[in-house]
C-alpha cells in the first residue's frame, strides 16, 4: 500500500490575528483540498469558524495541528489573486489578513460559532427534502427562534454543523441572524391572471360581449388594457403596472376581481430586478473632445489615468465608452462610486446601456443579496455581472476577468474608510487592484477637482492626463457671485441667515419657476445650545463633544456616539432659563426659508432626513418632477445629482467649510464649492452661484469663483511642500485609547519616546484630536510622517514594533492602538 503523506493547510481566519493557522487535513480530502476554498475549523476553546485555505503543505507544524473539520467549497471560493489583494492591503494599511477577510466577504459565506439562525422568511421546504438532522434543526427554529451555531453544535455534533449550516442557507431553509436585524421584509407586488376558465378563444369573446352588452365601459377599457398587457392572457399582470395607464380606475378592476373574471394574488418578487437594456454604446456620439479623450484613455500605455473634466462634460458618457469596449474584449468593468446611495441615476444610466448585466453592490444591501452579487460576479456564464458598480468594498468581488476600473469623483474623501481596520482608501486600492490583473487592465481616475496627489501623479507623467474643459452641449459654466456678509450685516441687510442679495436671486428663479439648491454643511437644526448667562453649553457624557440640537425630536444628540437627551428646560449651571441656539444647521435653514418664502415647497436632503433606505430617492425624484422648489442640504447636495431646472445655487456659509483643522481644508473647500456649483444651469440657461462669506478676499473663494483649478493646486502644493504634507511626504497615525486618561498619557509618551530613538523628527505628537474623548475612551495621536523617497514600508514595521512593546507591557493594560495610513 502506497504510502500517504500528510497535508497541511495555512489558513485565514476573520479575526483580528496577525497571521495563518495550521491545521492538519484529512487524508481523505488529499486531493480535494485546494487554496481559496473554505474549510471549517475549530479556534480558540470551542468556536467553530470557516476559514480561507491560504496554503497547503506538507511541512508539519512545531504545535500539534487540529484536524480541518470540512472542506465547504467545491470549488474554490476565493482566488490566488484575490488573497494576495487582502494580503497587501494588510502590509500596505498596517493591519492583519483576517481584518481585511472580515470585511471582504459576504457576511452569509463567513460563518462562525457567534453566528445565529432563523428560518428563512420564505421557508418551505418539505420534509422530504431535508436531512434528519436538517428536520431537528428546523423544529427547534420553530415559533421564530433563533439558535447560535453553538446551539446546532450540541443538536447535531460538532463536525456536521457548518457544512449543513451552509447547505441550508444555500437552499433559503435558513437565513442569518444578521439579515433579520435589518429587518429583512419580502417585496411583494399584487398580481392579476386571466381566470383559467376563460383562457381560450370562446372565453375571451364571452367576456368581451357580457361587457359590451351591459355597457359596463370602464370596465371593458380595463379590460381591453389588461389583454394588451398580458398578451391575451397568458401572462400575469402586475396591478401597478395597469392603474398606471390613464385608460384604467382601480375600480373597474376591484369589479372585474370580483366577478371572477380576473383571479389576483400577492407575489414575492426579486430584489435583484432584471434590466433590459434599451440604448447601444456604439450608438452615443460623442463630440470632438469627448472622442479625443475617450481615445487617448484608450490607447494610452500607462495603465493609471486621470480624466480631469468640468461637472457637466460628459465623463460619465466617456466612461460607458470604455466600459463597453472591455466588454467587447469579454472583460468585467468596475465602476466605483464614493457613495452608493446617492447614485440612483447613473445605476440607470448604465442599465440603459448594459441591463442585466450590471450587478450593484453595497452595504446597504442584506446579507443574501450581496451573496447573489458575489456569485454571479464570478460567473463567466450569460448569467453574470460584466459590469460592477459600487462603493469601495465592491473591489473584494470575484472577478474573473477585470479589465477596467473607472474610480468616478475620486477626490471624494468618503473613499476613505475611517473604521474600522482595515482604514483603506478605495481609489488607491483599485490601482494596486488592477495593477494586479496586469498591464492591459487600466484604471480611469475621474474627477471634476481631481485631488491635489492625484493631479500631482498626474503633472509628473506616473499618470496619464486628459481633459474634458467645456460642457456637453454648449452648456456656459455657472456664474459665480459672492455675497459679502460682513459687508450685508453693516448694511443691515441680513435676514435670518440670508443676505438681501441670494433672497433676491431666490425670489428672481421662483417667479420664473426655476428651481433652486442651497447647501449647508452641517446637518441638525443648530450646531449646538448655550446657556446666555454663564455660557455653559451641553456635552455628550461619554465623549469630549458638545451635544447637537434635533428639532423633529426635539432632543439633543451626540454625532459621535448617538447619546440623546431631551431639551433642558433651565440651564444645570446656572438655573438661567435663558437657553440660546448657537450655529447653524440645515433644520435651521429650513425654518428660516419658511419664514423668507412661505409659498415654496421646500425639502431637506441629509444624514437625519435620509435614514430610512429609500427616503433619499423620494426626495430627489419629487425634486426632478419639481414637486419641491428649494432643496437645502449637506454635502448630500453635492454629489453625482444631474438636475434640469436649478438656476440658482446658494452655498450659504463658505467659512465654516475653511475652518477645518485639517491640511485638506482648502482643498476639500474647493472641491465642494465647485461641486455644488456644478448642480447649476445643466440643462436650459446659464446658472447662478452665490457663495455667502465672511472672507470674499480668501484665495479658496476666490479660485472656486473663478473656477481655477490650476490656482488652487499651486498655491495647495506650496504649502504642502513647506508644512511637510503629501503629496511630498506620506504620514501615518496612530490613534492610542485607552479608559483611564492617566495611562494613556503615560502610555503615548512612552510611544513617542520609543519611536523618536529610531524615527527621530518624522514624530510628531501626542497630541489630543479635536475630540478628546469618545465612547469613554480618551484619545491621543502620534503622526509620523516619511518623505517619499524613504523606505516607507521599513518606517511602519518600526511603527508596529514599537506599539507591540507597548501593548506587551503590563503597566498599559487594555490599551487600544490604531493605524491609519495616508489619513484623509
Ligand atoms: P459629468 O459626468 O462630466 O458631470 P455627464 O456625463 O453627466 O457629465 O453629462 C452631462 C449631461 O450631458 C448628461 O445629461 C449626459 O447625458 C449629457 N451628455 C454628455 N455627453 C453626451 C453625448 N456625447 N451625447 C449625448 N448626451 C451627452
Ligand atoms: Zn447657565
Ligand atoms: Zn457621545
Amino acid at each position: 500500500m502506497a504510502e500517504r503523506i500528510t497535508l497541511f493547510a495555512d489558513v485565514l481566519l476573520p479575526l483580528h490575528l496577525p497571521d495563518t493557522y495550521t491545521y492538519r487535513v484529512p487524508h481523505e480530502y488529499n486531493d480535494s483540498i485546494e487554496v481559496g476554498q473554505r474549510v471549517a475549523v475549530q479556534f480558540g476553546k470551542k468556536r467553530l469558524y470557516s476559514a480561507v485555505v491560504r496554503r497547503v503543505h506538507d511541512r508539519p507544524p512545531t504545535q500539534p495541528a487540529k484536524y480541518i473539520l470540512a472542506i465547504l467549497d467545491l470549488v474554490p471560493l476565493v482566488s490566488e489573486r484575490q488573497l494576495r489583494f487582502w494580503e497587501w492591503m494588510a502590509t500596505y494599511y498596517m493591519c492583519y489578513p483576517g481584518d481585511v477577510m472580515a470585511v471582504a466577504m459576504p457576511a452569509a459565506l463567513k460563518l462562525s460559532s457567534e453566528s445565529s439562525i432563523a428560518l428563512h422568511p420564505h421557508f418551505d421546504a418539505s420534509p422530504n427534502e431535508m436531512s434528519a438532522d436538517e428536520i431537528r434543526i428546523v423544529e427547534a427554529l420553530d415559533g421564530g427562534r433563533t439558535l447560535s451555531l453553538d446551539a446546532v453544535s450540541d443538536i447535531v455534533g460538532y463536525q456536521k454543523t457548518m457544512p449543513l449550516i451552509q447547505s441550508m442557507i444555500e437552499r433559503r431553509i435558513i437565513s442569518m441572524e444578521e439579515e433579520l436585524k435589518q429587518r429583512y421584509t419580502p417585496r411583494e407586488a399584487t398580481f392579476l391572471t386571466l381566470h383559467p376558465d376563460y383562457q381560450d378563444e370562446a372565453g375571451m369573446k364571452q367576456i368581451f360581449d357580457e361587457l359590451e352588452h351591459s355597457k359596463r365601459r370602464q370596465q371593458l377599457s380595463a379590460f381591453m388594457k389588461f389583454m394588451q398587457l398580458s398578451r391575451f392572457g397568458k401572462e400575469s399582470v402586475k396591478k401597478s403596472d395597469l392603474t398606471a395607464c390613464p385608460e384604467v380606475s382601480p375600480s373597474s378592476l376591484s369589479t372585474l376581481v370580483k366577478h371572477g373574471t380576473l383571479v389576483e394574488e400577492r407575489r414575492v418578487v426579486s430584489r435583484l430586478t432584471e434590466h433590459e437594456a434599451t440604448s447601444k454604446a456604439a450608438d452615443i456620439i460623442l463630440n470632438a473632445e469627448q472622442q479625443a479623450a475617450y481615445e487617448t484613455l484608450r490607447n494610452t500605455t500607462k495603465q493609471v489615468s486621470l480624466l480631469h473634466g468640468v461637472t457637466s462634460s460628459g465623463k460619465t458618457e466617456v466612461y460607458i465608452k470604455l466600459i463597453d469596449d472591455a466588454l467587447q474584449r469579454g472583460q468585467q468593468a468596475l465602476l466605483l462610486l464614493p457613495e452608493i446611495a446617492l447614485t440612483a441615476q447613473i445605476i440607470n444610466r448604465l442599465r440603459r446601456y448594459f441591463g442585466s448585466q450590471v450587478g450593484v453592490y453595497h452595504s446597504r444591501f442584506n446579507p443574501n443579496e450581496r451573496v447573489e452579487v458575489w456569485q454571479r460576479t464570478s460567473d463567466p456564464g450569460p448569467q453574470g455581472f460584466k459590469v460592477l458598480l459600487g462603493a469601495r468594498s465592491a473591489l473584494f468581488l470575484p472577478f474573473h476577468n477585470l479589465g477596467l476600473v473607472v474610480v468616478d469623483e475620486e477626490h471624494d474623501s468618503s473613499y476613505k474608510q475611517a473604521d474600522p481596520a482595515p482604514r483603506y482608501h478605495g481609489r488607491d486600492s483599485a490601482i494596486y487592484l488592477a495593477h494586479l490583473w496586469g498591464d492591459q487592465t487600466h484604471v480611469v481616475l475621474g474627477s471634476a477637482t481631481p485631488s491635489i496627489e492625484s493631479y500631482h501623479n498626474a503633472q509628473t507623467g506616473r499618470y496619464g492626463l486628459v481633459s474634458l474643459k467645456h460642457r456637453f452641449g454648449g452648456l456656459l459654466m455657472p456664474e459665480v457671485l459672492c455675497a459679502d456678509l460682513k459687508e450685508a450685516s453693516r448694511r443691515k441687510e441680513m435676514r435670518l441667515n440670508f443676505s438681501h442679495f441670494l433672497i433676491q436671486n431666490i425670489e428672481e428663479a421662483l417667479a420664473n419657476k426655476e428651481q433652486v439648491i442651497l447647501f449647508q454643511n452641517r446637518r441638525g437644526f443648530s450646531l449646538h445650545l448655550e446657556c446666555d448667562a454663564c455660557h455653559w453649553i451641553p456635552q455628550c457624557q461619554h465623549c469630549d463633544v458638545s451635544l447637537v440640537y434635533h428639532k423633529s425630536s426635539n432632543s439633543l444628540r451626540c454625532h459621535y456616539c448617538g447619546y440623546a437627551v431631551p431639551l433642558p428646560t433651565e440651564c444645570p449651571a446656572c438655573h438661567s432659563h435663558s437657553l440660546k441656539m448657537k450655529g447653524v444647521g440645515t433644520e435651521r435653514i429650513e425654518e428660516d426659508l419658511a419664514l423668507l418664502f412661505p409659498s415654496a415647497r421646500v425639502a431637506r436632503m441629509d444624514l437625519d432626513s435620509t435614514t430610512q433606505k429609500n427616503k433619499y430617492l423620494d426626495i430627489i425624484s419629487d425634486f426632478e418632477e419639481r414637486r419641491i422648489d428649494i432643496l437645502v442640504g449637506t454635502q448630500m447636495v453635492t454629489k453625482g445629482l444631474d438636475f434640469d431646472h436649478v438656476s440658482v445655487v446658494g452655498i450659504l456659509n463658505a467659512d465654516n467649510l475653511l475652518s477645518y483643522p485639517d491640511f485638506r481644508a482648502y482643498e476639500r473647500a474647493f472641491q465642494l464649492m465647485t461641486q455644488v456649483s456644478g448642480r447649476a444651469g445643466r440643462h436650459g440657461k446659464r446658472g447662478k452661484v452665490i457663495i455667502q462669506t465672511y472672507q470674499p478676499w480668501h484665495q479658496a473663494i476666490r479660485d472656486a469663483m473663478d473656477n481655477n483649478y490650476e490656482s488652487m493646486f499651486k498655491g495647495q502644493m506650496e504649502d504642502r511642500r513647506i508644512f511637510r504634507y503629501p503629496p511630498f511626504y506620506k504620514l501615518v497615525s496612530v490613534t492610542l485609547r485607552h479608559r483611564e486618561k492617566e495611562v494613556l498619557d503615560m502610555a503615548a509618551a512612552q510611544y513617542a519616546v520609543n519611536l523618536r530613538t529610531r524615527l527621530g523628527a518624522r514624530v510628531i505628537g501626542p497630541e489630543y484630536p479635536p475630540v478628546g474623548r469618545v465612547r469613554n475612551l480618551y484619545i491621543k495621536r502620534i503622526i509620523v510622517r516619511f518623505e517619499r523617497s524613504e523606505p516607507v514600508a521599513q518606517g511602519k514595521q518600526i511603527i508596529r514594533q514599537c506599539a507591540e512593546t507597548l501593548l506587551n507591557d503590563k503597566a498599559y493594560g487594555r490599551l487600544l492602538v490604531g493605524f491609519d495610513v495616508d489619513p484623509a
